[in-house]
């Protein structure tokens, strides 16, 4: 079958690779749909980041591996052992690859597994035509939904985790830093639990004016404007009593940092590779809290059932499909070319 490999930064082929067995546990896909990420564009420009360069505790991969971790797709294969799911099942994954047995996942926080992997990263991934994954990482797409939006479940995932790391109360202010994929799916899970007002600052035109087609009450460009006055002026001095830092560069950090109001809270969800100074006296006296959010922990139900009744909006985030065999040049490179262009591309091997 086709897969799209990674061996080295700027270097992924799309190749020729053999199917393996499946091993007890263990279901193949055949994938519809599969999201490119942010991450997917890190390990083509300055990869291996999360890509393990020794053999990877849980799986003992070692590149070249199977790039894709938002996906749909269908169960063609069950291996041994496997009772819950049947040839025909139509599902989405958890990325999160976990052992079920070290402190962290015994306590139900399998994004801190000291043993974790994700799949398209420490496993082969579904920028391919099939994928085998273990089965309990499998979620059932909800009847209706499409395998376009399932392929979004996973991203979802990541935004409700967010909302719930910063503890978002009805009638919050909100503030989200980035209008990407992420941050246009925060919105959107920030207004359905229920935050009054959403500020969005985000340099990209298109991608400000997809924010305030989503909700936000106003998309601010960090270019043109003081956002960090305007948010103070438009809050009445209050300013947000969440900020989502959904880009991962050190002067997105500041500026989330700023937006925030006293007591509030700043959820850190962008990959951070940079190291930087923060103002720490004013986190000190006005009482913020910084948090991270990595990935998630039981969120797909909740994602998959937002997505199926509209709460979150897949769609509108979709900027490209494109054939598997393309995802070099109309995938991954294209990005890079013209980033004012995307929010999210699509990618099947059909
Ligand atoms: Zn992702
Ligand atoms: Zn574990």
């Amino acid at each position: 079958m086709q897969a799209a490999r990674w061996y080295a930064a700027r270097d992924v082929r799309v190749e020729e690779v053999a199917e393996r067995p499946l091993q007890p546990g263990e279901v193949r896909l055949q994938v519809k749909w599969c999201g490119l990420c942010g991450s997917d564009l890190h390990e083509y420009t300055h990869g291996p980041v999360l890509i393990p360069t020794r053999p990877h505790p849980l799986t003992g991969k070692v590149p070249p591996v199977t790039l894709g971790h938002e996906f749909a797709a269908e169960v063609v294969e069950v291996g041994p052992q496997v009772t819950a799911w049947q040839v025909g099942d139509r599902v989405t994954a958890s990325a999160c690859l976990v052992c079920h047995r070290c402190p962290w996942c015994r306590a139900g926080r399998f994004n801190l597994c000291e043993r974790l992997g994700s799949i398209g990263l420490c496993a082969d991934g579904a920028f391919a035509e099939q994928v085998v994954v273990p089965d309990y990482t499998l979620f059932r797409l909800p009847e209706g939904l499409s395998w376009e939006a399932g392929a979004l479940a996973e991203p979802a995932a990541v935004a409700l985790h967010a909302c719930k790391q910063g503890r978002l109360q009805p009638g919050d202010t909100v503030a989200v830093v980035g209008a990407g994929p992420i941050g246009l799916l925060v919105l959107q899970a920030a207004r359905s639990c229920g935050a009054a007002r959403v500020f969005v600052v985000e340099p990209v035109a298109g991608r400000r004016r997809l924010a305030e087609a989503l909700g936000a009450e106003a998309a601010l460009d960090p270019t043109a404007v003081a956002v960090d006055r305007e948010i103070h002026q438009r809050t009445g001095g209050l300013r947000a009593e969440v900020v989502f830092e959904c880009v991962g560069t050190p002067p997105a950090v500041e500026t989330a940092v700023k937006l925030a109001g006293k007591g509030g809270r700043v959820v850190l969800v962008g990959i951070y590779t940079q190291a930087s100074p923060l103002a720490w006296g004013r986190i000190q006296a006005h009482e913020k809290t910084l948090v991270g959010a990595s990935a998630y922990t039981d969120e797909f139900p909740l994602a998959l059932a937002m997505l199926a009744d509209g709460r979150l909006q897949a769609a509108p985030l979709v900027t490209d499909r494109i054939p598997l065999r393309d995802l070099a040049t109309r995938g991954l490179q294209q990005v890079l070319a013209e980033p004012d262009r995307h929010v999210k591309i699509l990618v099947s091997p059909q």
